[in-house]
């Protein structure tokens, strides 16, 4: 059994879960111990006693944690990406470059520890001056989802220890193991013992043991609109006050291909956005909205591109688009996919399952479906499904594009494939949403940028690049006299 870590120690639980390949629901890969309530609050309690030591430590003691964690990743990036690809089934390639891009990350924040600076005014009275400083805020709490097992908890471990915070960190229960070889990387740093603490368990448990405990000044979260939501019902009623919370929650995204498109980079964009990783990324783009004059050719290149995606095992070559996560989520997909057909969509292609890959494996095949003849209203255009499904909407022109856009409760990412200057000038200022992409698919985005939407999509401060210390640090205001 993989223990949890807490306090500098590892710790067993009384129940444990197995980590189930879902390309191969025979193999399972290990079993990780879960974390009790009691076990959560020995951890809460341990980074709360570490926090003394590591707040005041150095820019260069956190540099060389950070950048020692970071160099150690990318080393073994094709290890871990094995693993991460075994475990959330996500083709090799997607899985190493997402190892690679923790290890990016961890040294992005070790560079970040050393530019923390703040501001010195003069005061509008004499003889004083004013400082604004940045302190870390105390214990942070970190709840991430099963689609990037590895990066997700990597943006928000490494800001939060690159500010001096310290961290109790609840991974999905799908995907321990990528979590577990981070945790057993970052262990053997130089970290202060308590510093770091993993409680790998079941959400409904975890979480609220943690929002309860008066020791969490933060709670980060990335994962379903419904927890997001109950995580910040639960946060405005605690005895202890209200944590500081940063919720990354869904996307209904929108890709616009309009008639003077490129149409190879249209069609590029939509299958890399709608269908890799299996759909399921919060930037994936589940609506195309497609201009009149281009549509029918549009639909009829997708269709043949779906046509030679090979559905398979995620570590096979051959493979570009991996197994649904669980079968949880598998059920999730095609009930979406009856419910399309309910509600007068056409099915063009695909939205099979498929018990078996082509290697013969048994695990959670589902290959990517797309509908065309579909309208806005219709619930497959406006609830998240979180799997390779997408729909087509036909428009007649620009601004009916940009209305349906923007026509959602969630506002994560919006794309837009043109080759009108002006178009994409408007959509980039009128976009509801926290990102947009011009001629670029909707999946894909840089470390040294902010990440995060609007409306439903995310709540508190944006994550990512030199915005991620809005959330990891407070500001403090000092008045100095002469
Ligand atoms: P999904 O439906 O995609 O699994 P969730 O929002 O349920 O998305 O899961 C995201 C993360 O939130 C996971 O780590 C999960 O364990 C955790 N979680 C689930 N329920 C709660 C809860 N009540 N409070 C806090 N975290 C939770």
């Amino acid at each position: 059994m993989k223990a949890n870590l807490i306090g500098g120690r590892w710790l067993d639980g009384t129940q444990a879960l197995d980590n189930v390949n879902p390309s191969d629901i025979g193999d399972i890969i290990d079993t990780y111990a879960l974390a009790d309530t009691a076990q959560v609050a020995c951890a809460m309690e341990a980074a709360a006693a570490a926090f003394g030591e590591w707040s005041l430590s150095t820019p260069q003691q956190r540099f060389d944690v950070l950048d020692g964690i970071g160099a150690e990743i990318l080393a073994r990036k094709a290890e871990l990406g094995d693993l991460l690809a075994r475990e959330e089934g996500k083709t090799l390639p997607e899985a190493i470059g997402e190892v690679a891009r923790a290890g990016q990350i961890f040294k992005f924040f070790a560079g970040e520890a050393l530019r923390t600076g703040g501001e010195t005014l003069p005061s509008v009275r004499p003889d004083i001056r004013v400082e604004v400083t940045r302190e870390p805020i105390g214990v942070v709490g970190i709840i991430t989802p099963w689609n990037f097992p590895i990066a997700i908890p990597a943006w928000k471990i490494a800001p939060a220890l690159a500010y001096g915070n310290c961290v109790v960190f609840k991974p999905a229960e799908a995907v321990p193991g990528s979590a577990w070889a981070l945790t057993e990387i970052i262990a053997r740093s130089a970290l202060p013992a308590g510093a770091f603490n993993l409680v790998m368990g079941q959400g409904a448990e975890v979480g609220p043991a943690m929002l309860n405990d008066a020791n969490l000044s933060g709670l980060t979260f990335t994962g379903s609109v419904a927890t997001g939501r109950r995580i910040a019902a639960a946060a405005l009623t605690r005895d202890a006050g209200m944590p500081k919370l940063q919720l990354e929650m869904g996307g209904k995204n929108a890709f616009v291909v309009l008639n003077d498109a490129d149409i190879d980079n249209a069609v590029h964009c939509a299958i890399q956005s709608a269908f890799y990783s299996t759909g399921q990324r919060c930037t994936a783009a589940s609506r195309l909205i497609v201009a009149d004059g281009i549509h029918d050719k549009f639909v009829r290149a997708l269709v043949e591109k779906m046509a030679a995606l090979n559905v398979g095992d995620a570590r096979d070559p051959a493979t570009h688009i991996g197994p649904v996560v669980d079968e949880r989520q598998l059920e999730q997909d095609l009930r979406y996919v009856a419910l399309g057909k309910e509600e007068g969509a056409t099915l063009v292609s695909g939205g099979e399952l498929l018990r078996t890959s082509t290697q013969g494996k048994r695990g959670h095949y589902f290959r990517p479906a797309l509908f065309t003849e579909t309208h806005n209203a219709m619930r497959i255009n406006q609830e998240e499904i979180f799997g390779p499904v997408a729909t087509v909407q036909r428009v007649k022109g620009y601004e009916e594009a940009l209305a349906i856009v923007n026509d959602s409760s969630l506002g994560l990412v919006a794309g837009i494939c043109t080759t009108s200057l002006r178009h994409a000038t408007h959509f980039k200022r009128h976009a509801q949403t926290g990102m947009v992409m011009v001629n670029v698919p909707t999946a894909g985005v840089d470390y040294h940028v902010p990440f995060g939407g609007r409306k439903g999509s995310s709540y508190g401060p944006r994550e990512q690049g030199r915005y991620a210390v809005d959330f990891y640090t407070t500001v403090k205001t000092s008045y100095i006299g002469a």
